[in-house]
């Protein structure tokens, strides 16, 4: 049988080429296709993407070798708060503050723009000897045979590998082609997001405001900017969406207060509908989903990509080992060290994130005073919230090397 690759993953958003300096790195060959044009995603203009990467998260990119053409770009966590808000009351008092000086490992995380960690997984996975990148070209069908899996692409190119690793979005065509069912629901939430500019620092404050449709995080970037995830029902979110800038900018000054002082837009408005969406298996013969083609979830904790690097993580380190051991990386029982190692973490970070979304996105005075207490609790309590700040920064559960930072 003639291989075209070791393994052979279907998208290259975040996700996939994580996955393909990781398995890279360890002398795997790999092949990964991607529909948009290279360097779609990485281009000059300050589109107001990015996402809160927990610690573990940097330490996955420092060990890949890209953290060192981000790190200059990037801003650090230093402080998480998180209040209660009304519209046009502003944010109540913090609930819960955590500061990265309470635990030893340095910031809980950095925020990312989009266009910079695009760029530089780019330029790593182009100047990677064992990863070949075919960009503008879709998997439109996969069929798997004994020892082999074999991806037929629009360009009507085909690719034939041992595995076949789906990092393609939440709409998963791989798992689909697989026959992976999917469950979860729609949230009725859609997140809006953009950058703004501020005229006071924030000082590495990333701020969470619970409003009763849902919550409104501001998260700091380089200078004196921050991104914006603000989150409504899809009715109100459709409405405020289509004010021009400026009545964009009066619906949300009430509900952000005034304590960066005067806000203006820095770039492009988005939304994004919500929904919760699990892949029935992590796996199939010869296959594997990593990222939110496993598990598209709410972006409430900011967890979506970081539960993905965790996916690469282990996926990388399991299929390391069993080629060390001498075995067969498309084979079920190797494959099933992978699910087991993440399917309850994921089902864990789901149920938090699932009962959070519950817990505050409502104007219930009952659960409002009972979650304040709660969180009053925790405030209250250095080892808890020390504990929180862990688990913000990653630190927590059974981490796979590459989160350490340690190669595999
Ligand atoms: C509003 C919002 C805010 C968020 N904030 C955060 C945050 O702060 N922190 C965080 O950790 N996460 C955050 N997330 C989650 C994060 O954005 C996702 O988890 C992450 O982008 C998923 O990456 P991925 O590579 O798995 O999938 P994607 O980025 O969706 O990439 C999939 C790729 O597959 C390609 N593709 C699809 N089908 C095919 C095919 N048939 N053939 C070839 N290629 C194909 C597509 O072109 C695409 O490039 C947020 C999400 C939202 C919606």
């Amino acid at each position: 049988m003639k291989f075209d690759a070791d393994i052979l993953i279907a998208g290259g958003g975040l996700n996939g080429p994580a996955l393909a300096l990781a398995l890279g790195d360890t002398g795997f060959k790999v092949t990964m296709v991607d529909a948009l044009p290279k360097g779609a995603r990485g281009g000059d203009d300050f589109d107001g993407r990015g996402y809160a990467l927990a610690l573990a998260s940097q330490r996955l990119l420092a060990a890949l070798g890209v953290w060192s053409q981000i790190a200059a770009d990037a801003q650090p966590l230093l402080d998480i708060r998180i209040s209660d808000g009304r519209p046009g009351e502003g944010p109540g008092p913090f609930i819960l503050e955590f500061d990265h000086a309470e635990i030893d490992e340095g910031p809980m995380g950095y925020m990312v723009e989009d266009r910079f960690l695009s760029r530089a997984f780019l330029s790593a996975v182009e100047a990677h000897p064992n990863v070949t990148l075919i960009d503008q070209d879709s998997v439109v069908a996969q069929e798997v045979a004994p020892g082999s899996v074999t991806l037929t692409l629009a360009s009507g190119k085909s690719l034939t590998g041992r595995l076949v690793v789906g990092c393609d979005g939440r709409r998963s065509g791989t798992a689909e082609r697989a026959g992976i069912g999917r469950h979860g629901h729609d949230y009725g939430q859609t997140s809006l997001v953009c950058a703004i500019d501020h005229a006071l620092p924030h000082n590495g404050a990333a701020h969470q405001f619970f409003m009763p449709a849902g919550p409104l995080a501001i998260l700091p970037l380089p200078g004196r900017q921050c991104s914006i995830v603000w989150t409504e029902t899809h009715e109100e979110a459709a409405r405020i969406h289509g004010l021009d800038d400026a009545g964009y900018l009066d619906e949300l000054r009430p509900r952000f207060g005034s304590f960066l002082g005067d806000i203006g837009l820095a770039g492009k408005r988005f939304t994004y509908p919500l929904n919760l969406t699990i892949a029935n298996s992590f796996i199939a013969d010869r296959l594997a989903l990593v990222g939110d083609a496993a598990h598209g979830m709410h972006p409430i904790a900011g967890q979506g990509l970081n539960a993905g690097f965790k996916d690469v993580a282990a996926l990388a380190e399991v299929l390391t080992q069993a080629r060390r051991r001498g075995e067969d990386i498309g084979r079920l029982d190797v494959l099933e060290r992978y699910q087991e190692w993440r399917r309850f973490d994921v089902a864990q970070m789901v149920a938090a994130t699932e009962a959070t979304n519950r817990l505050f996105s409502n104007d219930n005075p009952i659960l409002r005073a009972t979650r304040d207490i709660g969180l009053g609790i925790v405030n209250a309590l250095p080892g808890l919230r020390r504990g929180f700040i862990r688990e913000a920064a990653g630190l927590t559960g059974d981490l796979p090397r590459l989160l350490q930072g340690r190669q595999i």
